[in-house]
């Protein structure tokens, strides 16, 4: 689950378990003792209220699923071990936000005195926009296509689907007329990440780069990541040219007219009245 605010925290320390991670084939073969230290990010004030489990994590159920990932699986890195089990903890309980995952692993094969040597990842659910269109053959079933493929990623979850309103084409290019929505996600990926991924999902679709905003079967943009402000070669976070644009800002207003522009400080839905 994604949250805002979600800064309680329920902690698990010095969990021990015997497991067998490790490069060395011996390590695999062998085992031995690791320790795993926990922090969830959750809101527990529904909890408070009715002082009730079934609105919290249940520290002691997570302390048995950990031992049994930790025991029914290899890894040759400490690091995969880590971002895999703090993944399996978000998906299996809805009311982790965030965690802090710790593997501990005392006795490594390193021949020199130490205490001990561990890795730590923290990771969460992110909340992204996605602006998508498409104005070539049949483009209310590419639309509901990413919809679906979308759906089907184990890391991503589909939370809200805007109308889709038809648009004139934005650029300058000669061209049939688009459908425009917008979608709302949560998801484990980073955003890289989820950009490779809409472009596969552009690719299965016959998405083709010919004319710089030329027609498309399907286009999906991230508009935003988070309140993240992001710039690399292949991906720019917001969205540079979202406030400029009427088939973005009339969906996204309609499901997230609070959504806060990062680097404007304006509302969507005060963007959308400016335009
Ligand atoms: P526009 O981005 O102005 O709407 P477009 O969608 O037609 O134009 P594309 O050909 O789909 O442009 O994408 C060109 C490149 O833009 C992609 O290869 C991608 O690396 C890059 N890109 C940068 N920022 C983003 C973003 N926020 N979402 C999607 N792609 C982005
Ligand atoms: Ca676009
Ligand atoms: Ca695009």
């Amino acid at each position: 689950m994604y949250s805002e605010w979600a800064k309680d925290e329920i902690r698990i320390d010095r969990l021990e378990i015997f497991a067998h991670h490790g490069v060395f084939p011996e390590e695999a073969r062998d085992g031995q003792i690791f320790y795993v230290n926990a922090t969830f990010y959750t809101d527990v004030h529904k909890a408070c209220e009715e002082d009730n489990l079934a609105y919290s994590i249940d520290y002691g159920d997570a302390c048995f699923f950990i031992t049994e990932w930790m025991q029914n699986n290899t890894c040759r890195l400490l690091e995969a071990a880590a971002e895999k089990l703090a993944r399996a903890l978000l998906l299996k309980y809805d009311l982790i936000c965030e965690l802090d995952l710790e593997i501990l692993k005392p006795h490594a094969p390193i021949k020199l005195p130490f205490g001990c040597v561990s890795v730590k990842v923290h990771r969460g659910w992110h909340r992204s926009y996605i602006g998508v269109g498409s104005n070539m053959g049949d483009r209310e079933r590419y639309i509901k296509g990413a919809v679906e493929a979308l759906e089907a990623h184990p890391l991503i979850k589909v939370k809200r689907v805007s109308e889709l309103i038809v648009t004139k084409p934005y650029g300058g290019v000669e061209q049939e007329d688009f459908l425009n929505g917008v979608l709302e996600l949560e998801t484990l990926l980073n955003p890289e990440e989820l950009l490779e991924t809409l472009q596969k999902i552009e690719s299965a679709a016959g998405r083709k780069r010919e004319i710089h905003w030329g027609p498309r079967t399907l286009d999906l943009d991230i508009l935003f990541f988070d309140a993240l402000c992001y710039r690399s070669e292949t991906l720019v976070i917001p969205h540079p040219d979202l406030q400029n644009r009427r088939f973005v800002l009339e969906p996204l207003a309609a499901i997230a007219p609070y959504m806060c522009h990062p680097l404007m400080g304006k509302t969507v839905a005060g963007l959308l009245k400016e335009l």
